[in-house]
């Protein structure tokens, strides 16, 4: 591994105008599960790692009762979601996801932030949140911006984020009466495991809990191109629709103990 500095801004301002004086030559860093394998294994050589440990603003995760929005800062561990009551009660979903990812130890350090810029097709943290429709806020020179998360991937390892701007937060905008979620990370193991297709589905119905309003689907590792070590195509495809049903089914039933 290269020697590099280490920088800890305490402020998101300062985080930016640093990544803007040292350009390419610069990486942030927050958990570091997917960023210290990179560097260990000499794919990225940085000159300077920009920590965001430091900055408190990025850690707050909060529901907003008078909007409904749920608001999860890029710097939130999957194990402070894991341990939510609201993610346990009210967003099942990113409790299945988040629950399931590594080990103890990945997920009291890494972070939904982390996990959404690595932009691996098979992060867990990222279907929940594109089946909630979910926005990301990209913090920059140039100021805030929103964009839905599901347009945030480009392609594997790329986001649409550009070099001097940072995720700030993911928004979950207030969730409709009658909403049922869930997440199945499929793989050969259930724990240390990367997903060989990761499913999310949300399902929204009407009060007569018979019509449905809105169902949202969001795959993961189930791109163009699917063959790969860990499964072909023709497997995740017969997976997906085995799936896609049990959990539009976990769905139904998460809405109606909620109704009785
Ligand atoms: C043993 C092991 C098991 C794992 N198992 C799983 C698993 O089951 N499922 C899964 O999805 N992942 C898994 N991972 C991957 C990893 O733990 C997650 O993706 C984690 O959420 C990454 O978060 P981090 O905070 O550690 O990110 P880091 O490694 O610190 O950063 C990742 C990337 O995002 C950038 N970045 C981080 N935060 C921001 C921000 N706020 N704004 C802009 N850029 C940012 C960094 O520059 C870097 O490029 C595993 C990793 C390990 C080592």
């Amino acid at each position: 591994m290269n020697s590099f500095n280490y920088l800890s801004p305490k402020t998101i301002e300062q985080a930016i105008s640093l990544s803007g004086q040292y350009g390419e030559k610069a990486k942030f860093i927050a958990g570091g599960t997917d960023i210290v394998v990179k560097l260990k294994k000499g794919e990225i050589k940085p000159e300077y790692l920009i920590s965001l440990r430091k900055i408190k603003e990025l850690t707050k995760f909060f529901k907003d009762y008078k909007t409904g929005e749920l608001v999860i800062s890029a710097m939130v561990t999957h194990a402070s979601l894991e341990k939510s009551l609201i993610i346990q009660n009210k967003y099942p979903i990113i409790y299945d996801a988040v629950s399931n990812i590594g080990s103890l130890q990945v997920r009291n350090i890494g972070t939904i932030g982390g996990n959404l810029i690595n932009a691996v097709p098979s992060a867990d943290g990222a279907i929940p949140l594109i089946a909630l429709d979910g926005i990301a806020v990209l913090y920059g020179s140039n100021g805030e911006r929103f964009v839905k998360i599901k347009d945030l991937f480009v392609a594997p390892y790329k986001t649409i984020l550009k070099p001097d701007e940072i995720l700030k937060k993911i928004i979950i905008p207030k969730q409709a009466q009658n909403t049922g979620s869930a997440y199945i990370k499929f793989g050969r193991r259930a724990a240390m495991e990367l997903p060989l297709v990761g499913i999310g589905v949300l399902l929204i119905l009407d009060n007569d809990l018979k019509t449905c309003l809105k169902a949202r689907i969001a795959l993961g590792v189930a791109g163009p191109v699917r063959d790969s070590i860990r499964g072909k195509a023709w497997y995740r495809k017969e997976i997906i629709q085995v799936q896609v049903k049990r959990m539009g089914l976990k769905c139904l039933e998460i809405i109606n103990n909620n109704y009785c």
